[in-house]
């Protein structure tokens, strides 16, 4: 990897945004030949203290983890620590509606992980490293996009130019190269914050992701291999800003209360953070010689944790469509295969986004016979194996249709 953009001021790709789903894409180009640059605001933390835990966290699916590791990012992951979750149980608090996934009804040792997301982001970095075609450039703030005739030019704050033939923007939810490329979006406040926090509890999480579905919305132990867990409690703005001001022990009573006493008494909590949650696609995934990939083409609630591996999927998807155009000798500026990436994400995307919209809707809705109605229906899908398992493959990831990496095949 070089660091100097003054080296090469023209490359095949350059990505925005380092992020999980930015540096995994740059991590598959790299792997498959393509001079690839990388760039962010600033570099990712690559150490920290050992006894502190990252507020954003991801429960990773398998599809998620057979693309980490084909990339060979895993390893670094590992050695820096990831939770396994082996159970899931998800209930109702208004009726006695309760669904339990169990990793010993499939064929693995678990259902997926929880990560840290800066545990993700420093092994890519790390191996982005190792790759000879890779540039980084991490004091990067884009000013301008312009059209060339074969590709795209950046223009930095500090004047510095840079041109590819495939620009990617993976600069998050509120993307500035998505409106610079001109691409709209449609979507709308949840009117919910996700309020996170690390919490240690009185009973052992059991490796288990526990999910319980309140009024304002659901609340998630998401268990953390140092015996903690890691909460995403969705609330009303005004509720999760007044929780963000309550005294540390006015916080642990309110969960412990919200969390029927699932995990025992609540101990103790780290910092707090609130974020607003949004429904958010963009109109077009691409334009010319320019694809957006993750948040910045899709934001979705965070109720079924799908949004870093929706991303994940985005990036190896599109990784193999440039791979395959080089190899074949095709131009990197063509549309056709920003065409098939499109046609291949955007539907997968927008199903998942609707299905996390409509569960999010279902438990808003109090009238008594709703709610015992999705309780029937909760009861029924848990005690029907077909279809159970059907639940736990789309929440692990394994669909058809998967890009290469997500199936642990190389795409170079
Ligand atoms: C409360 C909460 C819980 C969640 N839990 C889960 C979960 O369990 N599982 C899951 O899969 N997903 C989860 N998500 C979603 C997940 O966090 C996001 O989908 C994921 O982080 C998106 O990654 P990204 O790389 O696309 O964007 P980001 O993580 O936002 O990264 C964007 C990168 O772009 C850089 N950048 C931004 N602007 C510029 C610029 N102008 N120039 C250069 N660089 C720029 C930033 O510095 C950053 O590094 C959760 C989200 C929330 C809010």
């Amino acid at each position: 990897m070089s660091t100097q953009a003054q080296d090469q001021k023209r490359f095949e790709v350059i990505i925005v945004g380092g992020g999980l789903v930015g540096a995994t894409a740059a991590c598959a180009l790299a792997q498959g030949g393509v001079q690839v640059a990388l760039l962010d605001m600033s570099a990712p933390p690559r150490q920290w203290p050992v006894d502190s835990v990252d507020l954003r966290v991801s429960a990773l699916t398998k599809a998620s983890e057979n693309i980490l590791q084909t990339l060979g990012v895993w390893p670094g992951m590992l050695e820096r620590g990831i939770s396994p979750y082996k159970d899931m149980r998800v209930w109702d608090a208004k009726a006695d509606g309760e669904l339990h996934f169990d990793c010993a009804d499939t064929i693995f040792n678990e259902l997926g992980h929880i990560v840290e997301n800066r545990v993700t982001v420093a092994a890519l970095w790390d191996k982005l490293e190792t790759l000879p075609t890779v540039t980084c450039v991490t004091d990067a703030k884009v000013s301008h996009l312009s059209l060339l005739p074969n590709g795209r030019r950046l223009l930095l704050a500090d004047g510095r130019q840079l041109d590819a033939d495939l620009v990617i923007a993976a600069d998050g939810r509120d993307s500035s190269l998505r409106a610079m490329a001109g691409i709209e979006v449609t979507g709308w406040p949840y009117k919910q914050d996700g309020l996170v926090a690390t919490i240690s509890t009185e009973n052992s999480h059991q490796m288990t992701a526990w999910q319980r579905f309140l009024d304002e919305g659901p609340l998630a132990f998401l268990p953390l291999r140092n015996g903690q867990c890691s909460i995403v409690w969705t609330l009303s703005p005004e509720t999760a800003q007044s929780y963000l001001q309550l005294s540390d022990q006015d916080f642990l009573q309110k969960l412990e209360q919200a969390s029927a006493g699932i995990l025992g008494g609540m101990l103790a909590t780290s910092a707090r953070a609130a974020f607003p949650l949004r429904f958010q696609y963009a109109n077009q995934y691409t334009e010319s010689q320019f694809a957006l990939i993750g948040d910045a083409a899709h934001a979705m609630h965070p109720l079924a944790g799908q949004g870093a591996n929706a991303g994940l999927l985005d990036a190896a998807a599109l990784a193999e469509l440039v791979i395959k155009t080089k190899r074949a000798g095709r131009p990197l500026a063509s549309k056709k295969y920003l065409r098939q990436y499109e046609r291949w994400r955007k539907g997968d995307n927008l199903l998942m986004m609707t299905s996390m919209d409509a569960i999010n809707k279902t438990f808003a809705t109090h009238a008594l016979p709703w709610v015992s109605l999705r309780s029937t229906g909760m009861n029924l899908i848990n005690r029907t194996s077909p279809i159970k398992a059907l639940f736990n493959n789309h929440a692990m990831g394994l669909r058809d249709d998967l890009p290469k990496l997500a199936k642990k095949q190389v795409c170079w």
